[in-house]
């Protein structure tokens, strides 16, 4: 008997990676081992040495094949052992390391936009533009909401998988919407973030509709999509001065270019300062303010401990640098 895995890994396209995958027929109980493939096919190699290494890291049930079949989500690796260069998974695993004593947890809300051909699902296919925005944001109905099949079989999918999936809505903009991933450690979040973000294109593939992280998927007066990114220390979930501290640090010399550079493509095009946004050339932190930088949410404020929220990665922030950025700059802060 045998069962099949499916191999998942990000790849090198710039400037934003996408996910690959190919299947792998193994003996029942193997465990999945380090594999290969054609690094020149995803700008992962020159055409003369192409091979490049998959080694798995995070293994969890094949929801979709069912049974004892598998989804496995590797690094990417040259024939040396080296890390790729495309691999930031590896970049974040000393950080996540050096400062696992102040056990960082991590909650990111992925927005995303499903499009049928060139338009958002839920723009009329003709032209024109549906009504503004207003009654999709957790909306109910036929007029207000498109994609609920997709979206229902992707969560289901998730819980299956056994990922750390807290919840779902509706978003602003017709036919965006939002899943959360965590709390859970660095590694974790986003190890579970991209299996999700596989089973979400996967799934929605089956209804011949394109699953985008695009920041800003429509011009005009429409929400752009974001990954709010939700942190805590053991210190913050203990007191408020760790609270100030992480934002206090967030804002400090280079600090907001470092991350706002980092945090996903066409970041200006989102943080305008319109559409609950702060303008990305400006850092601020507020208690409940939803168009600030970081955002302390009201209840930390009453019971003065909890979380922050980063509201400036975009949607198509990889999850592996917004962690790592996080930890470097908070729980440094914080140590001192
Ligand atoms: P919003 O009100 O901004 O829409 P959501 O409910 O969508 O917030 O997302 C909040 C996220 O924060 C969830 O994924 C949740 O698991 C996570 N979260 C809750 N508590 C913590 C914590 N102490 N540290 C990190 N993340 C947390
Ligand atoms: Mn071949
Ligand atoms: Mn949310
Ligand atoms: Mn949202
Ligand atoms: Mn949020």
């Amino acid at each position: 008997m045998s069962y099949k895995a499916e191999y998942i890994w990000i790849d090198g396209t710039e400037p934003t990676a996408l996910l690959r995958s190919k299947t792998k027929i193994l003996a029942d109980g193997a465990e999945p081992p380090v594999w290969g493939f054609d690094g020149s096919s995803t700008n992962q190699a020159e055409g003369h040495a192409s091979d490049r290494v998959l080694r798995p890291v995070f293994t969890c049930p094949d929801p979709i094949r069912g049974g004892a079949n598998l989804l496995v989500l590797c690094e990417v690796e040259e024939i040396n052992g080296d890390p790729h260069s495309s691999n930031t998974r590896a970049m974040l695993r000393p950080i996540a390391e050096q400062y696992a004593a102040q056990e960082s947890w991590f909650g990111i809300e992925q927005e995303y936009t499903f499009f049928k051909g060139s338009r958002p699902l839920g723009f009329p296919e003709g032209g024109g533009f549906p009504g503004p925005q207003g009654p999709y944001y957790c909306g109910i109905g036929a007029d207000a909401i498109f994609g609920r099949e997709i979206v229902e079989l992707h969560l289901d999918r998730c819980l299956a998988a056994g990922l750390e999936l807290s919840g779902i809505n509706a978003e602003v903009m017709p036919g965006q919407w939002e899943f959360q991933i965590g709390p859970a450690g660095p590694l974790e979040v986003a190890d579970h973030m991209w299996v999700a973000r596989w089973l979400l294109y996967r799934t929605a593939e089956e209804f011949g509709v394109e699953a985008t992280l695009d920041a800003k998927p429509a011009r005009g007066d429409w929400n752009g999509a974001g990954a709010h990114t939700n942190f805590s220390t053991r210190a913050m979930r203990e007191g408020y001065d760790a609270i100030i501290t992480a934002c206090e640090a967030l804002g400090e010399g280079d600090k907001p270019m470092e991350h706002i550079t980092q945090y996903g493509v066409g970041i200006e095009s989102r943080l305008t300062g319109a559409h609950e946004t702060a303008p990305w050339n400006k850092y601020s932190y507020g208690v409940s303010d939803r168009g600030a930088s970081v955002r302390i949410p009201w209840q930390v404020e009453v019971e003065k401990k909890g979380y922050i929220e980063d509201r400036r990665p975009n949607a198509n922030v990889d999850p592996y640098v917004v962690t790592r950025l996080l930890v470097n700059t908070c729980c440094a802060a914080l140590e001192k």
